[in-house]
């Protein structure tokens, strides 16, 4: 067993904690090895692979991790739709082997397929041929074609000029390659997170289309399920948002994670370890979890 305890001093305010990456084992585009390699060499101190509705790549996240010496906790961003939103929870310290997780997963996976299909038929309406062949080549899990497999075939063909053109022209609500979905419900999802001996977060929060009131339902909701964390400094955030969500954290009294949401050198602006961190105000996700964080053995004391 790999789970060593460790006492909460080991762990401090401002470690360089990167909780919320991707690997090709959902829609980043490095292996989890690589993953690992990149966040060492930044100096991540803690590191979480997050994968969307997926652990698969955990064993190999957390093998890479410790054979460079970096502690590691279990991760997954689940998708989920509150109030006709998609919202993304981010789950960490969990069982990725627990059943009722690991099938809730599966069945948010499920309607991928059919969704892509459809996404595809929408772009051969206006003169896009072979979108879900194209974005099926970028997956690195034929279970999980995400819109970022879409983005990177658009990008490919010349349609776009980058993933941002993309998002700007297509695949978002009115523009054409959108197709709505449902996905689990908060509830779930959090409860699945919770049964596994984890914890839930709620991932960037600014980057949803709530109304202001749904935007406190689903805080509210979020804590009354069990919920206990949020996203403050992640790479989608401005400096005014770190603010903002730090306040919604003090308010709903959550705990504040950190995270890049990492995908790709040639997508994301935001690497690994890289972010600023958390305010002093705040109680760091890290110290819920200390029970919960995968120790590398030190060496010299490998056991048989
Ligand atoms: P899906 O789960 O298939 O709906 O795909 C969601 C993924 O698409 C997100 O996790 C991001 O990686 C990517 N994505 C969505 N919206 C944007 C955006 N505006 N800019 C860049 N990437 C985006
Ligand atoms: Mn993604
Ligand atoms: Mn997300
Ligand atoms: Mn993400």
């Amino acid at each position: 067993m790999s789970v060593i305890p460790a006492p909460i001093h080991l762990l401090p305010h401002h470690l360089n904690a990167d909780l919320h990456c991707h690997s090709v084992v959902s829609d980043g585009t490095l292996t989890p090895e690589a993953l690992a390699a990149r966040a060492h060499a930044n100096g991540v101190g803690l590191w979480a692979l997050t994968d969307h509705d997926e652990v698969g790549g955990q064993a190999r996240a957390q093998a890479a991790a410790h054979a460079l010496g970096l502690p590691y906790l279990t991760g997954v961003e689940i998708s989920v739709t509150f109030a006709s939103v998609t919202v993304h929870i981010v789950g960490l310290g969990f069982d990725p082997k627990n059943e009722q997780l690991v099938q809730g997963l599966a069945h948010t996976r499920g309607g991928r397929g059919d969704r892509a299909k459809e996404m595809a038929s929408q772009l051969a309406v206006v003169g896009i041929r072979g979108a879900f062949e194209g974005a099926l080549k970028y997956a690195g899990n034929p279970e999980l074609v995400s819109r970022t497999h879409f983005a990177r075939f658009l990008v490919e063909t010349g349609v776009c000029a980058d993933t941002y053109d993309v998002f700007r022209r297509f695949l978002t609500e009115g523009k054409p390659g959108f197709v709505p979905h449902r996905w689990a419900k908060l509830s779930d999802a959090v409860r699945w997170i919770r049964e596994a001996g984890g914890v839930a977060v709620i991932a960037h929060p600014a980057r949803y289309d709530h109304s202001p009131t749904a935007e406190f339902a689903l805080f509210s909701e979020f804590k009354a399920f069990g919920g206990q964390g949020v996203e403050v400094v992640t790479g989608s955030h401005s400096p005014d948002e770190y603010q903002e969500y730090a306040d919604m954290a003090a308010e709903f009294g959550l705990a504040a994670s950190r995270g890049s949401d990492f995908h790709s050198p040639d997508e994301s602006h935001c690497d690994l370890g890289t972010l600023p961190p958390l305010s002093q105000q705040l109680t760091p996700i890290w110290h819920l979890l200390a029970d919960r964080i995968q120790w590398p053995r030190p060496h010299g004391l490998q056991c048989s």
